[in-house]
């Protein structure tokens, strides 16, 4: 007799669509958060609440201290209604830049401000444990200036020179960071401190930064680093574009037709930042008879007018600007800023790479197209990394966790 075989599965049964959540206490803080004072009846009208679910949501942001009276709107006859208004200082945010030999931590209320900085020397090389707790004792000095506890840490953001995979915030095989490849960052410093601790790639932050503080009402937009190496943070759509495993915009080992026969570091030859990072310049003017070590010596030289070196950095805006118009072409983003170590020394750099690409992107992608230098500098990192931070737990899905208790 033949056995019958498994049962047929039964139609899977969809359940009904769930009516759609209606808009919590986040909602009406994210419409807040651009300062204006708004009164319960115009919270109402935005989000198509009743009033009874507005005064609650609006009672419960209250309690938490997210937001708070802000006055009297005018009057309409009879009592004029109270406005109310999102308050910045009721969380801070731990924000840190860790670079290669540099680090620079900051607090920052909710609405990305400075309270208070520290910057070092120190090396990322040390390994995680030495750095991180380095990062946990100088943000611990930085809230007592500013005279809040770990308890008022709406979250940690943290940028590393190298690959992370920004889900887990784990470091990937990073090149210049021993003893850190997955070592849990998140884990160890969220111990210390109250909310989420969230880690990126330095240049992503970066991007961040700069779009935050200076081209926020730009969606589209590529922050290139040129220091010591080459990289790239994309904003796309407002966000940071990480791809499928968080490596997009690592433009630095794109083969450029000068660069044949360079032998990179990647092990690789023909690599961007074989001639045009900040190692290399420095390489190559060595090898004409000009001293420098460092990007930074190269940026000296410049300064002081050297030629050979002013030579060298238009060379290298040509390169870059090689893989950024296929990246134009590609992205088509409105605003590209060049930042890092060598964008200090003048304009030699961005114009070589402007000159590429008006030449050789397409009209389209090139016709409101601005190619700037970076207005944040050294801070770009650590507001980026606040602003990481900000996005995440300000959104409403968060914020309605933190009202909840
Ligand atoms: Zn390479």
């Amino acid at each position: 007799m033949i056995s019958p075989g498994p049962a047929r599965p039964s139609p899977v049964r969809v359940p009904p669509a769930a009516a759609p959540a209606a808009p919590g206490a986040g909602t009406l803080l994210r419409l807040l958060r651009d300062g204006r004072p708004r009164t319960r009846s115009e919270l109402a009208g935005v989000t198509g609440l009743a009033r009874s679910t507005v005064t609650q949501r609006v009672d419960a942001l209250l309690a938490a201290g997210l937001i708070g009276p802000a006055g009297e709107a005018a009057s309409t006859g009879g009592r004029p209604p109270t406005t109310f208004a999102f308050v910045p200082s009721a969380r801070v945010v731990l924000a840190a830049d860790l670079g290669a030999t540099k680090a620079r931590v900051a607090l920052t209320d909710m609405a990305g401000q400075v309270l208070a900085e520290s910057r070092a020397d120190l090396d990322v090389a040390r390994g995680p444990e030495p750095v991180l707790d380095w990062l946990v004792a100088r943000g611990d000095d930085l809230l007592d200036r500013a005279g809040r506890r770990r308890a008022d840490v709406l979250g940690v953001g943290i940028g590393l020179p190298g690959p992370v995979e920004h889900s887990t915030g784990r470091a990937v095989n990073p090149p210049i960071m021993p003893g850190w490849d997955g070592f849990d960052v998140p884990g160890y410093v969220g111990e210390r401190f109250a909310g989420p601790v969230l880690v990126d790639n330095d240049v992503n932050i970066m991007a961040l930064g700069e779009h935050f503080a200076c081209w926020a009402e730009a969606s589209h937009l590529m922050f290139v680093k040129v220091a010591t190496g080459i990289g790239c943070g994309i904003i796309s759509d407002g966000g940071v574009y990480r791809g499928a495993k968080g490596a997009a915009g690592d433009m630095g080992h794109i083969q450029v037709p000068h660069g044949a026969g360079h032998p990179c570091r990647c092990g690789n030859t023909g690599c961007l930042e074989a001639v045009a990072s900040g190692a290399a310049i420095a390489a190559e003017l060595t090898g004409q008879g000009v001293e420098a070590r460092t990007a930074l010596d190269v940026v000296d030289l410049a300064r002081s007018g050297s030629v050979a070196a002013l030579q060298s950095l238009r060379q290298a805006g040509r390169d870059i600007g090689e893989v950024l118009a296929a990246s134009v072409n590609m992205l088509n983003p409105s605003i590209i800023v060049i930042g890092g170590s060598l964008a200090l020394a003048g304009d030699h750099l961005l114009a070589g790479v402007r000159e590429v690409i008006y030449q050789r992107s397409l009209p389209l992608a090139t016709e409101d197209l601005r190619i700037v230098s970076s207005r944040m500098g050294e801070r770009a990192g650590v507001i980026g990394a606040a602003v990481m931070v900000l996005d995440y737990g300000l959104s409403p899905e968060r914020v309605d966790v933190l009202v909840s208790g």
